[in-house]
């Protein structure tokens, strides 16, 4: 495995490789690298002759009261998960080399990033979709991989991907979760045994949620209306969101039909903890 932190010098050594007709995989991370961050690497490692894995704490997507600071660094560890997985290439770059001082250009996605996180984490998806952009305009891969842990991030990139002409395949996986049902997170580290355990209320709720559908229910405030009384009986924790969207457009639905994001953020003791599920109902 190679590791390179210049900018210029992954373009040329990856310009070199995509020249030859090798189909490049992609994996942007923020390192602190967990199953769910491997259960791409492993998807991507399977369908790409070269696999680039980005490791990039992106300082321009956090709040200014945002962890940026503390937010855990492992990029020992990390490598040797990334050579163990058999990444080509590590892209590590230092923040100075993405950001030079003075730069005036960012993107900005103005419809699917004005709701849920992007509600909460006002510039959050600017500073994703700007350094989305720098990197698929450095690296230019055939197909990048992407969690539904993160499930707006990935609607966000398909139409950042599809509105600026970029020709990159886009591949969300599933979210992979801890035995309690927890979703991974490089965040997790942060929560002592106690917060663990009232972490539990998040996936209860969004399981609620897909109970109550099965069995028929569609009204959308109802269920939210269950899933929030879940939360309150369960932990003392600050609810964020919890909204019922049309999975595609990420707008409001009253009554559930097709396919549908139900979603969750929660803060437990600060810690931020964003959770969603998927169900396609029947038109
Ligand atoms: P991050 O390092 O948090 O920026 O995450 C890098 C990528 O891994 C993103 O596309 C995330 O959606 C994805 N990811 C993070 N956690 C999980 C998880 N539990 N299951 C699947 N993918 C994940």
């Amino acid at each position: 495995m190679i590791t390179i932190k210049s900018p210029q010098k992954a373009r040329q050594l990856i310009a070199k490789t995509k020249a030859k007709g090798l189909c490049l995989g992609f994996v942007p991370t923020m390192g602190a690298l967990h199953r769910g961050h491997l259960s791409l690497i492993r998807k991507a490692r399977a369908e790409s002759d070269f696999l680039i894995v980005s490791i990039f704490v992106n300082p321009l997507q956090f709040g200014p009261k945002e962890d940026f600071r503390k937010y855990p660094r492992k990029i020992k560890q990390d490598r040797a998960s990334l050579l163990k997985e058999g990444v080509d290439l590590l892209f590590f770059p230092e923040s100075a080399a993405i950001y030079p001082e003075g730069a005036s250009v960012f993107v900005y996605e103005d419809r699917l990033s004005k709701v849920l996180c992007g509600k909460s984490r006002p510039g959050h998806f600017k500073g994703v979709s700007t350094v989305l952009v720098k990197f698929f305009n450095i690296i230019n891969p055939d197909i990048a991989y992407f969690g539904q842990k993160d499930y707006q991030q990935g609607v966000i990139v398909k139409k950042l991907v599809a509105d600026l002409n970029y020709n990159i395949k886009i591949k969300i996986l599933p979210i992979i979760r801890e035995d309690d049902n927890l979703a991974m997170s490089s965040r997790n580290v942060y929560l002592d045994d106690k917060a663990r355990i009232k972490s539990r209320c998040i996936y209860q709720s969004l399981a609620l949620a897909r109970n109550l559908i099965r069995k028929g229910r569609r009204d959308t405030d109802k269920i939210i209306l269950e899933m929030t009384q879940l939360i309150r009986s369960k932990a003392r924790v600050k609810i964020d969101y919890i909204q019922i969207l049309d999975a595609n457009s990420l707008t409001k639905l009253n009554l559930i039909n097709g396919k549908t994001l139900i979603a969750v953020a929660i803060y437990i003791d600060n810690v931020r903890l964003i959770d969603n599920i998927i169900i396609n109902v029947k038109k």
